[in-house]
């Protein structure tokens, strides 16, 4: 998923999956600041509730974009499929309360309602892609594979980042700072800077 963009503008959107030993890689976001670097942040309400003063630092920065990855970080289906080890939402009521609890619980601390949602694993089946929308949500995927899911090395992570072109949707993940990739997240992101590339959030570039 790409989005149409006037000349090197790249979105880097950032997912806090809510899962075990995370947190807030620091690395990542303290160089976001210092450089003025605008993210889309996917968090997830377990993330939120494990973690609310980092979660206050994000969305009272401007620069952030504060959207929804769901209650319980679940692939969006209607059957319980498991995808990447995760299951599945099981029907249309467990889906409409992954997507709606997180988007009443961001909107209520926040005081912005978010647009987009991505699911666990950014899955979606065809039946639900139909729902989120009918919830007034667009669902959203990514074009680069920033990080591997944590699972590259910072020296994969960088070359996968550093690949961005414009209309890239770059995904990668700000809650494992004990993961090398962050650190390669990082060096992507400086040499992307180096390009002349701009950095865009969703909200700026999607409907
Ligand atoms: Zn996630």
């Amino acid at each position: 998923m790409n989005f149409k963009a006037e000349g090197k503008t790249v979105a880097l959107t950032l997912d806090l999956c809510g899962s075990k030993r995370d947190g807030l890689d620091e690395r990542i976001v303290d160089f976001l600041e210092r450089n003025g670097i605008k993210a889309t942040f996917f968090v997830s309400l377990r993330w939120i509730q494990k973690f609310p003063g980092a979660f206050e630092r994000l969305y009272k920065n401007p620069l952030f974009e504060i959207e929804n990855h769901g209650t319980a970080h679940r692939p969006a289906s209607l059957n319980g499929r498991s995808v990447f080890g995760l299951r599945g939402t099981a029907n249309s009521a467990e889906l409409y309360s992954e997507v709606a609890q997180t988007a009443d619980a961001i909107e209520q601390l926040t005081g912005r309602r978010p647009k987009f949602y991505r699911s666990g694993g950014a899955y979606y089946d065809e039946f639900a892609l139909l729902q989120i929308n009918d919830m007034g949500f667009r669902a959203v995927g990514f074009s680069v594979f920033g990080d591997g899911g944590t699972g590259y090395s910072a020296n994969t992570a960088k070359k996968a980042v550093s690949k961005a072109r414009g209309g890239d949707i770059i995904i990668a993940h700000a809650n494992h700072q004990e993961k090398t990739s962050g650190k390669g997240v990082v060096a992507g992101l400086e040499l992307l800077l180096q390009d002349g590339v701009e950095f865009v959030r969703l909200d700026e570039v999607l409907e």
